[in-house]
């Protein structure tokens, strides 16, 4: 498998981080993580613009233009024969000796491999146990940065529980997943977060947005209360990947009847569409 390292290809076990990368001391960089689906990155446009978006708000210069980025990352998954998985791209502010503040003349550090990975169908049929959990994170959520220690805390917690995901919450208002983004459906409206600062400006959260347009389903961009969560018709969440996806309890309590639901199912079959497959299989 190849590496793209900087601006050039190398094999894997070639890919070496400096110690003093800044993305591995401090955080200090952002990532995106892009779908591929028949050998084509899905969504890759907004993706590229949130990867630009991230790095000016962290004050962080690409070391090359966005469309040269997009031809190499296409580069890259032809040349590792990738049809169904994921890109995964960081880009760091660099190596440079240690110290918080900005490093002057340095490099910021591109890298990005791709992963096979096929389509989560049990997942997408069957639904998802989840917990709910404090938001613990920053307050630049809308950041893609490389600091997931938070995620990681309720994602851990999460698996320790035997559930797939954490419900984050925030002074009683539910934000996102800790890796995705929350909808919950009540009296045939959609109901999630706006995109602010407090969560991640999902990209299949977006895609969602607009399938619901095109049904002509009522949307209200608002925090939802943790009372709503519980009360939710449906329950579901979205992420480059594991798509639309059923929640099907929460905290050891069934949403509805603990089957995913009509609004739901019907997402994920204009999802399946948009993304060129038939069915969820
Ligand atoms: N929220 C958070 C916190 C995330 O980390 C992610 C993606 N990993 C998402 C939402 C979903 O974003 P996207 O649909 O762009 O993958």
């Amino acid at each position: 498998m190849e590496i793209l390292f900087d601006e050039t290809f190398t094999p894997r076990d070639q890919a070496k981080v400096d110690i003093e990368d800044r993305g591995y001391q401090f955080g200090d960089g952002i990532y995106e993580v892009i779908r591929v689906y028949g050998g084509k990155m899905f969504c890759l446009e907004p993706h590229l613009q949130r990867l630009q978006r991230s790095t000016s708000e962290i004050r962080l210069q690409l070391p090359y233009s966005l469309e040269r980025l997009k031809q190499l990352l296409q580069e890259l998954v032809q040349n590792n024969h990738l049809t169904d998985g994921n890109v995964y791209l960081q880009v760091s502010r660099g190596t440079a000796p240690r110290n918080h503040k900005f490093p002057e003349n340095t490099r910021p550090m591109v890298v990005a491999y791709t992963m096979e990975a096929p389509r989560p169908v049990k997942m997408l049929d069957e639904g998802i146990h989840t917990i709910t959990d404090p938001d613990i994170r920053w307050l630049r959520c809308d950041i893609k940065s490389l600091n997931l220690l938070g995620a990681v805390m309720s994602k851990q917690k999460a698996a320790d529980r035997g559930c797939e995901e954490a419900i984050l919450h925030r002074d009683g208002r539910v934000t996102e997943g800790s890796s995705t983004n929350v909808f919950l459906v009540k009296d045939g409206t959609l109901i999630t977060h706006p995109a602010d600062h407090l969560i991640l400006h999902g990209i299949t959260r977006q895609v969602v947005l607009e399938l619901a347009a095109e049904l002509n389903w009522p949307v209200e961009e608002r925090a939802a209360s943790i009372e709503e969560l519980f009360r939710a018709d449906e329950v579901f969440i979205t992420s480059t990947t594991t798509e639309v996806t059923p929640v099907i309890s929460i905290d050891g309590r069934t949403v509805s009847d603990g089957k995913p639901g009509p609004m739901t199912r019907r997402l994920q079959k204009a999802f399946a569409e948009r993304i060129g497959v038939g069915s969820l299989q």
